[in-house]
């Protein structure tokens, strides 16, 4: 940590001398602690007094402990500070967006989002769906982010579970630095490819969530389920769009603009609507039936759930 033109700390101490005269002569010296070793200190303090407790880790599959990263806390604070959200959601955001898992860095909600999906499927543990891949030729799974939910590097061996992120300027299709590049809108896989669908606080980014349901469904299997988190204000009666995609492709903004924290784009990704208490009804006006599987926080010390939802394709 400490770097050219950083100072050290000198720290002077007198240490008595052995023998007769050792009660009045005493011999001086300095020591030098080195930055890195304080800094280093105050990492193992931090960690102490973020910890938060033991479990296994449904993303990573592996026995792990989990923290409460106040930096994070913070960044999400000032990062929604202006959003016109309530209160509650800020808090709920704070919540699920925190306890990460000390060997993987899943925060709690892509843990339970992977549990949902595992419990979807009666499946203990990220080695049965390994397995479950292996035994199963047909099987595959579309997750619409490069490997988010599970952690384990053996799924990136694994054709039949097939990862995307969205990148500005690709084509559908394409390859970006090794990830493929796909528009949930004009998803480019054959229809009824895929068991599961999977994303992860996507869709209050897309502009034409119609068109991403519809797609979602055309590339399920029959029976197959898209199974999903995205923020839902508990606070909010009636979910609103924020902002719309014109005919000639321009955005317009009806609320304030809100812009979440996006891995892939410094800039960030726009929100296009707030979810509010009814979003079994707005997902019914989309044509699906929404279930919402709600999961304690068993790796930390907040009582708030986690909501995971899904809907299936009938026919
Ligand atoms: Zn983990």
């Amino acid at each position: 940590m400490g770097g050219i033109g950083t100072p050290r700390l000198e720290v002077k101490y007198q240490r008595p001398t052995r023998g007769a005269c050792a009660q009045s002569e005493f011999l001086s010296g300095t020591v030098e602690v080195d930055k890195q070793m304080i800094s280093f200190l105050k990492r193992c303090g931090r960690f102490v007094s973020e910890f938060k407790g033991f479990g296994i880790c449904h993303s990573c599959g592996r026995r792990s402990c989990f923290r409460f990263r106040k930096n994070m806390e913070k960044w999400l604070t000032d990062l929604s500070f202006l959003w016109d959200c309530s209160e509650r959601l800020k808090n709920d955001l704070r919540l699920r967006e925190n306890y990460f898992c000390v060997r993987c860095n899943s925060s709690v909600r892509v843990r339970m989002h992977a549990k949902a999906v595992l419990d979807y499927l009666h499946l203990a543990s990220d080695h049965e769906l390994l397995a479950k891949f292996k035994n199963e030729a047909n099987f595959k799974i579309y997750e619409a982010a490069k490997h988010q939910l599970f952690k384990s590097p053996t799924f990136k061996h694994i054709s039949s579970y097939v990862t995307s992120e969205y990148y500005d300027q690709a084509s559908p299709g394409d390859y970006v630095d090794g990830v493929r590049h796909e528009d949930l809108e004009r998803l480019t896989f054959p229809n009824d490819s895929f068991d599961v669908v999977i994303t992860s606080d996507v869709l209050e980014h897309v502009a034409d969530l119609k068109k991403v349901v519809a797609e979602t469904l055309r590339v399920l299997k029959p029976s197959g389920v898209h199974i999903f988190t995205i923020p839902v204000d508990k606070d909010l009666p009636h979910s609103r769009e924020r902002a719309i995609r014109l005919e000639n492709g321009e955005i317009q903004n009806l609320r304030e603009e809100i812009i979440h924290g996006d891995p892939n784009r410094s800039r960030g990704a726009l929100a296009f609507r707030d979810f509010g208490m009814d979003v079994a009804e707005y997902f019914q006006k989309l044509g699906v039936h929404l279930k919402t599987i709600s999961l304690p926080n068993i790796h930390g010390d907040s009582h708030s759930n986690v909501d995971v939802y899904l809907y299936q394709k009938t026919c």
